[in-house]
């Protein structure tokens, strides 16, 4: 087969015009992060954050002129922005600030082969998001469910590190990439994407963009649930999923100390604004074990978490405790539920993969009695 390199790759591109700047892509600097495997190229292109909306047909354009040369099987072009930095301050932080986009639900055109949808989210960030989801989606799949696994936080793709997955997404059918695999699930991350240094700036639009790709061009076959690892906070991910997607429902993952405090409950209050029915709270670095003794120490107090969620009127899924086996297998690869799936820590995540399946097939339930709704926006 026709090698692919870089080369072919950028003198190709640089057929590609950017015709409000009359150059090519590559002249202009724009391509980032080119990564070239078995006949599957995946690039960014990086672009004036303002510009984000009106550039999809570049994108497009980039992504088919690639896929037109000899050997090339799959080819992938996502768009990230830099976003200015405020002048003289220091750098912006790495968040959008685009007005959102409300955007006509496309209900049942994204992932038609998944049954139900879960989005893990938080208020803030490093509350153990992305290691509940990691868990719960591997517990899911212990109990018998097909279970896929989407890495939604495209700011800070986490999922090649938690499930230790090396090498990019092949594509069996040469039109979608395959989903990768892992201890019995499928995962899909813009990690396995594009080049890690590559300094990605997501804007509203480019978010939706890259989000949208992941879930219809990729072949996740048909699956009971797929878990999505959202981003912290209510940003422009949160908006997408919930308009975009049929979700099921959404499961907050929480501190005791901050889900007294306002982060959780915006979270919370977001998805309901949106329709998503919360699920759930997990409480996660609930008590602490000693590694030594086994003793269990209530580091903030006992029955907090379950009091709030009651007083907020969402359902308490269960806690998980602080533990530093839990960080370490989750930091080193393999989670805790594939490392130790016999364990105390494996089984509080079981317990709550099963009272989230249980409300999500109440929530299938009413939605195939109820007819379909129609949103005016
Ligand atoms: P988030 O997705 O909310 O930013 P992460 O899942 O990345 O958070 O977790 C942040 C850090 O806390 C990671 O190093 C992770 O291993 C650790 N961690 C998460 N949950 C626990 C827990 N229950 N016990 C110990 N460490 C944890």
């Amino acid at each position: 087969m026709t090698e692919v390199t870089e080369r072919k790759v950028l003198d190709a591109l640089a057929t590609v015009i950017d015709r409000e700047r009359c150059q090519d892509v590559v002249t202009l600097g724009m391509v980032r992060g080119l990564r070239i495997q078995d006949g599957h190229v995946m690039f960014a292109l990086e672009v004036d954050a303002d510009r984000g909306a009106k550039l999809e047909p570049l994108r497009k354009e980039a992504e088919d002129t690639v896929h037109r040369l000899e050997g090339v099987i799959t080819a992938r072009a996502v768009l990230t922005a830099e976003r200015p930095a405020a002048a003289g301050g220091p750098a912006a932080p790495r968040q959008p600030t685009g007005a959102p986009q409300r955007q006509a639900p496309m209900h049942g055109e994204l992932l038609p082969d998944v049954k139900a949808i879960v989005a893990v989210a938080s208020g803030k960030g490093g509350v153990g998001k992305s290691t509940t989801a990691v868990n719960l989606a591997l517990a899911l799949a212990r109990q018998g469910r097909r279970t896929g696994l989407l890495d939604a936080d495209v700011y800070g793709p986490s999922m090649r590190r938690l499930l230790g997955i090396a090498g990019n997404p092949g594509s069996s059918d040469g039109v979608r990439l395959d989903a990768m695999e892992k201890f019995g699930i499928k995962a899909m991350s813009m990690a396995f994407l594009v080049e890690e240094e590559t300094p990605i700036v997501w804007r509203g639009p480019m978010v939706q963009s890259a989000l949208e790709q992941m879930m219809r061009d990729v072949a996740w076959g048909s699956l009971d649930i797929l878990v999505v690892d959202m981003p912290p906070g209510t940003g422009d991910t949160q908006l997408t999923m919930a308009q975009r997607v049929p979700l099921a429902g959404a499961v907050i993952v929480s501190t005791p100390q901050d889900i007294a405090l306002i982060d959780a409950r915006k979270g919370l209050n977001m998805f309901r604004k949106v329709d998503v029915p919360v699920l759930g709270i997990i409480e996660n670095m609930s008590y602490f074990v000693c590694p030594h003794c086994q003793g269990r120490t209530d580091i903030f107090g006992h029955g907090g978490a379950e009091a709030e969620a009651a007083r907020l009127g969402v359902d308490f899924l269960g806690g998980i405790p602080l533990d530093v086996a839990i960080r370490e297998t989750s930091d080193g690869g393999t989670p805790i539920v594939a490392a130790d799936p016999e364990g105390e820590h494996a089984k509080a995540y079981l317990a709550i993969a099963a009272r989230v399946w249980d409300k999500v097939e109440e929530v299938v339930a009413g939605r195939a009695r109820t007819a379909p709704r129609i949103v005016v926006q």
